[in-house]
């Protein structure tokens, strides 16, 4: 793999030389797709990819430029997207068996979206099933991989995605975060991850986990990059109810405005609740901001703490509901059984994995008669005070900063044991999905290991602007060997 490759200089380079003619889509999809076979059988980031349908789309880009059009803002960038994204014609697992051959009818508003910006689908990506988990480890299809190290997991449940741009595929790619699926693999894999503001970027096409947290994202090598994407699929949608009815926001062309008398609050409460690496950096994070001229400030939002518990009646109560549509009737697999009854049970039993299974029983329990006052109710007062707490930080602050993950990527099996260790990973993102705020992840330190370490930016609803230019001082300040690609899938050179 060539650093010097148009492939790696990112989105804004690419499109150019595409809409410019200097260079063909057809060349660089044969590039990205080279590098895929060459580290898929060692990664494991995608569940399908979709090499024809991309060679297809690069004619196309190209031919487009030949006639003196222009194909759009993502001109020839290969991408790839979460396996939880409908995709007309092409297999959406969800990387689960109940939709191991299920093939949708239609595009979701992002894909499409993706395709008129002339940009190319590369594949579609693994995830722990339905996107529930925090490294991948509970797809139906095996794991994902984290390049910088093989031993160690990518995080979750995007994993796929977050890999897919560590090994330098792609320069951008796609998720969903519903507690934290696009940051915590952003902090493990070095890559910057962006979870919009709940309604920026429709949710028509996107297979539902919790309804009222899932919000698609992206992720790039850059800021600029996954800025960039995430200005392609955002904007209103009618087919989405949650929508929110604004135009997409422009926002690479402030990304450059510094940071210069924004007031910066750095989230006391998470940093002895995680690992110190991971609390270094986001202390480091704040000591740059401030020479960048922020004025930081230590807060204490206790209220924090309370996400976690909550998302874990909410975010399961919802999946319960969600999930009841795969009946062995209407999607993807089916178990006969005598009668209908035992058919829809046996199709469930065989379909889902133990984690989906768990998180069904839970919310079911917490829903239902007699328990829901104790459970689901407390659970969203919880929701109601962690959104209050935001409110009254965001009087005094303009952005707030806090770790991303209480660890770097840990290693396979190491909280596959006990479920709650696994849903800790989760702490620190999680409370701007009950909020519904948008919040980014960008790669900031190495620990000890050599591992990459992200800090997180969280600001008020619809204030994805002032985030990103937060994001891009920290990311001019951060050491360069913190962030991806790492060139040609390293072995576990860190074990
Ligand atoms: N890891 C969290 C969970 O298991 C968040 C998942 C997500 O954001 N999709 O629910």
């Amino acid at each position: 793999m060539s650093a010097s490759s148009l492939l790696d200089r990112g989105v804004a380079a690419i499109a150019s030389a595409i809409r410019t003619g200097e260079a063909r889509a057809a060349d660089l999809v044969e590039e990205a797709l080279a590098r895929v076979d060459a580290g898929e059988r060692e990664l494991h980031c995608f569940q399908t990819v979709t090499a024809d349908e991309a060679r297809r789309a690069a004619e196309a880009v190209d031919a487009a430029v030949g006639r003196g059009e222009d194909p759009g803002p993502l001109a020839g960038v290969p991408i790839a997207l979460k396996d939880n994204m409908c995709t007309r014609g092409t297999v959406t697992t969800c990387s689960s068996k109940i939709l191991e051959n299920w093939i949708p009818p239609y595009d979701g508003t992002v894909v499409a979206r993706l395709r008129s910006a002339g940009a190319l689908i590369v594949g579609k990506t693994n995830l722990d099933e339905f996107a529930m988990g925090s490294s991948t480890e509970n797809s139906a299809f095996g794991p994902t991989r984290n390049p910088w190290d093989t031993s160690r997991v990518p995080g979750g449940s995007s994993g796929g995605s977050s890999a897919a741009v560590a090994a330098g595929y792609v320069p951008v790619s796609f998720g969903s975060d519903t507690g934290g699926s696009i940051r915590q693999p952003a902090s493990l894999c070095g890559v910057v991850g962006i979870k919009p503001t709940y309604g920026r970027v429709s949710r028509y096409g996107l297979i539902a986990f919790a309804s009222s947290l899932d919000q698609i994202g992206s992720f790039g090598v850059t800021v600029a990059d996954a800025t960039t994407a995430f200005e392609a699929i955002a904007g209103h949608d009618p087919h989405d109810s949650t929508s929110i009815n604004l135009p997409a926001p422009s926002l690479a062309a402030t990304l450059g405005e510094g940071v210069d008398g924004l007031r910066v609050g750095l989230i006391e409460d998470f940093l002895d609740q995680v690992a110190p690496a991971c609390a270094a950096a986001s202390s480091a994070a704040a000591e740059a901001l401030e020479s960048s001229g922020a004025k930081c400030e230590s807060v204490s939002i206790p209220e924090m703490l309370l996400g976690l518990p909550a998302y874990y009646i909410i975010a399961p109560a919802e999946a319960s509901s969600n999930l009841a549509r795969y009946d062995g009737v209407r999607y993807g697999l089916r178990v006969d059984g005598p009668d209908a009854e035992a058919m829809n049970g046996r199709t469930r039993a065989a379909g889902f994995g133990p984690e989906v299974r768990r998180r069904i029983m839970i919310g079911t329990y917490a829903l239902s008669a007699g328990y829901y006052d104790a459970y689901y109710g407390q659970a969203q007062k919880a929701r109601t005070l962690t959104i209050r707490a935001f409110d009254s930080a965001y009087e005094r602050f303009d952005v707030l900063l806090a770790p991303t993950t209480p660890s770097p990527a840990f290693k396979f099996g190491e909280k596959t044991k006990n479920p709650i260790d696994m849903y800790l990973s989760d702490l620190c993102t999680i409370p701007s999905n009950l909020s519904g705020h948008p919040a980014v992840s960008v790669p900031f330190a190495l620990d000890e290991n050599g591992l990459p370490v992200g800090v997180q930016v969280l600001a008020p609803a619809l204030g994805e602007s002032v985030m990103l230019r937060v994001a891009a001082v920290l990311e001019a300040a951060a050491p360069g060997d913190c962030r991806g690609p790492v060139l040609g899938p390293r072995s576990s050179t860190h074990a």
